[in-house]
């Protein structure tokens, strides 16, 4: 890892690392304070701007994807396969879809003459675990 950091002309801290781990251990797309908080348990003196522009050079280098699925904080994705996302509005979590309407086997490079680079199809609704939740407390009353 800390030479993959180094080609990138980054400096392999240990922060970074741990960062990384971090992302790559994780389904949940967590956001930038998500990071955050769980980096500042290992590294107490560890400043939010420290963490939050590394998680910027790492969507540079393209190491992350930046999803906008949620309307009050940017979520980070370290899954790189292609693949859709869900966002339960009640949960606020973030599933990951793979294959559904996506056609990736077609491969769109250019529509009205604009070059694709990247086609991202957003879900937004109720998550099955809220849902479920909702029939339950419906149905005690
Ligand atoms: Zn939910
Ligand atoms: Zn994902």
């Amino acid at each position: 890892m800390k030479r993959e950091l180094n080609k990138k002309g980054l400096k392999a801290t240990p922060q970074r690392i741990e960062i990384i781990k971090f992302l790559s251990s994780t389904k949940s797309h967590p956001s930038a304070e998500d990071v955050y908080k769980f980096i500042k348990e290992k590294f107490p003196t560890i400043s939010f701007a420290t963490v939050y522009n590394t998680l910027i050079t790492l969507k540079n280098t393209g190491d992350i994807k930046e999803l906008s699925i949620d309307p009050e904080r940017k979520r980070f994705d370290m899954d790189l396969t292609p693949h859709d996302h869900f966002f339960c509005r009640k949960c606020k979590r973030v599933y990951d879809i793979y294959d559904l309407l996506r056609g990736y086997k077609i491969k769109i490079e250019e529509i009205d003459e604009h070059q694709v680079e990247e086609i991202s199809l957003y879900y937004t609704g109720v998550c099955r675990d809220c849902k479920n939740k909702i029939g339950k407390e419906v149905t005690k009353i």
